[in-house]
């Protein structure tokens, strides 16, 4: 894991939130190949659950509701986990989590002593208005309320039919006891969600948690993950979520152990009931209350996660072998040599034409060799070098990140060669 916290401050990925100032804890800011990532990461999401189907609808609610909201969903109630806090140094963590405990007993040398676990609210207050005693709101806990409260919004003003979804992607905010492991659990972090209503029939809706489950593990698969390093964790009874009829989660296998990085969730009719919201259905005039099954991802854990998954070392050399649909850069552009003008206009008009399609990057510093390996380390899967023979052939060397092999492809195939390597795009 340091490995991994090490690169990313080193080549700009992620920094701590208000480094100059010591930090804040569980607040991450994301630097300029971190916010490529991640967006990339966003844009693979979007494409799989709203533009490659005909059933999904894209929704973005704000981030602060009226606190009804959260009174009627549960959230000021139901949304907290357990504390307990040390006898000897104050220190509190969450008591569902072994880790954290064992790790903070080993301080102490011994088993520790702690109090009864209390009940904590994650809900980040807010205050608005100017005048006192100021309104106190929220910062949304979960980005899932703001779909169900414009259900009958989506209905009415789009074609959408049962069964159909509602997918968004925003940021939430928890009151975190502990957070850490680094962007794994925030304060701040960013969810992507699909909320899918169906008929309130047990097998549809048992058939379509399935379905859901499945199609989200093969996403991860389908953009590089191991699937060696990827399982299904049903929910115990006990530990559920209040709004939940069934849970699983996808987890990881990280440096830290087996970690949730999706919950799929059968959420029934437990939210637009609440919220007294129903459905008619256009042909029959039937009404009913319909329900939904859930997909909810972290952002920040899947990126977390292609990173640790995409770390290699191979002797001195450092890769990220990133899928190369999310990779932060594309295509590496070098002129073999920084002080030949003449390479250097060549490989500044592809890098120009080779921009315009894909993010790329130029580098003229230091030798070849110095410059594959920079970009080794941030996860550029193709290099290409204007030489000598360029001026001659209109050629260039294209180098694999991961095969390390070298190939010359002609400077009009260049678009084309990318484009079939990166598929559909
Ligand atoms: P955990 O058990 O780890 O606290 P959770 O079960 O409360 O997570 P959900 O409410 O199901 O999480 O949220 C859906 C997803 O949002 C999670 O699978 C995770 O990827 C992400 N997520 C939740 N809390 C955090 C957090 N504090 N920091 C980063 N991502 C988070």
């Amino acid at each position: 894991m340091e490995k991994i916290t090490a690169l990313c401050k080193r080549r700009g990925f992620i920094y701590p939130d208000s480094e100059i100032y010591g930090g804040y804890q569980g607040f991450w800011d994301y630097a300029p190949l971190g916010v490529e990532l991640k967006n990339n990461i966003k844009r693979e999401w979007w494409k799989s659950m709203v533009y490659d189907r005909e059933d999904v609808v894209g929704f973005d609610a704000a981030i602060i509701m009226n606190p009804k909201v959260w009174e009627k969903s549960g959230h000021l109630k139901a949304f907290t986990d357990p504390l307990v806090e040390c006898k000897k140094c104050h220190k509190r963590v969450r008591a569902d989590q072994r880790f954290e405990i064992e790790k903070h007993e080993k301080e102490h040398a011994g088993k520790g002593s702690w109090t009864e676990p209390k009940t904590f609210n994650l809900m980040t207050e807010v205050l608005l208005g100017t005048t006192e005693p100021k309104e106190k709101a929220y910062l949304r806990g979960e980005i899932t309320q703001g779909v169900f409260v414009n259900f009958e919004n989506v209905v009415n003003s789009s074609r959408v039919k049962i069964p159909f979804g509602i997918a968004q992607i925003g940021k939430a905010f928890r009151n975190e006891i502990t957070p850490g492991n680094f962007t794994f659990r925030s304060r701040e972090f960013e969810q992507m969600e699909l909320e899918y209503f169906v008929r309130p029939d047990e097998k549809e809706s048992k058939d379509m948690f399935e379905y859901w489950k499945e199609e989200r593990m093969n996403w991860y698969a389908s953009l590089g993950m191991n699937k060696e390093s990827l399982r299904f964790r049903d929910h115990e009874e006990s530990k559920k979520a209040h709004y939940a009829r069934k849970a699983t989660d996808i987890e990881y296998n990280t440096p830290f152990g087996w970690a949730e990085l999706e919950g799929i969730h059968h959420r029934g009719d437990f939210d637009l009931k609440n919220h007294g919201l129903s459905y008619k259905d256009p042909q029959t005039g039937e009404e009913f209350t319909p329900w939904v099954i859930e997909t909810s991802g972290g952002v920040d854990r899947a990126m977390l996660f292609f990173l640790i998954d995409a770390y290699f070392e191979d002797g001195e050399r450092v890769v990220l072998k990133l899928n190369p649909k999310i990779a932060p850069c594309k295509v590496a552009v070098f002129p073999l040599l920084a002080n030949k003008p003449e390479l250097i206009e060549k490989a500044r008009a592809i890098y120009k034409i080779l921009n315009t399609e894909y993010h790329c990057v130029w580098d003229d510093r230091g030798n070849i060799g110095k410059r594959y390996f920079a970009q080794d380390e941030i996860g550029t899967p193709w290099c290409v070098t204007v030489d000598f023979d360029t001026l001659k052939d209109d050629a260039v060397t294209v180098r694999d990140r991961d095969t390390a092999k070298q190939e010359r492809v002609g400077i009009d195939k260049l678009n084309g060669w990318f484009s079939a390597k990166l598929g559909d795009r």
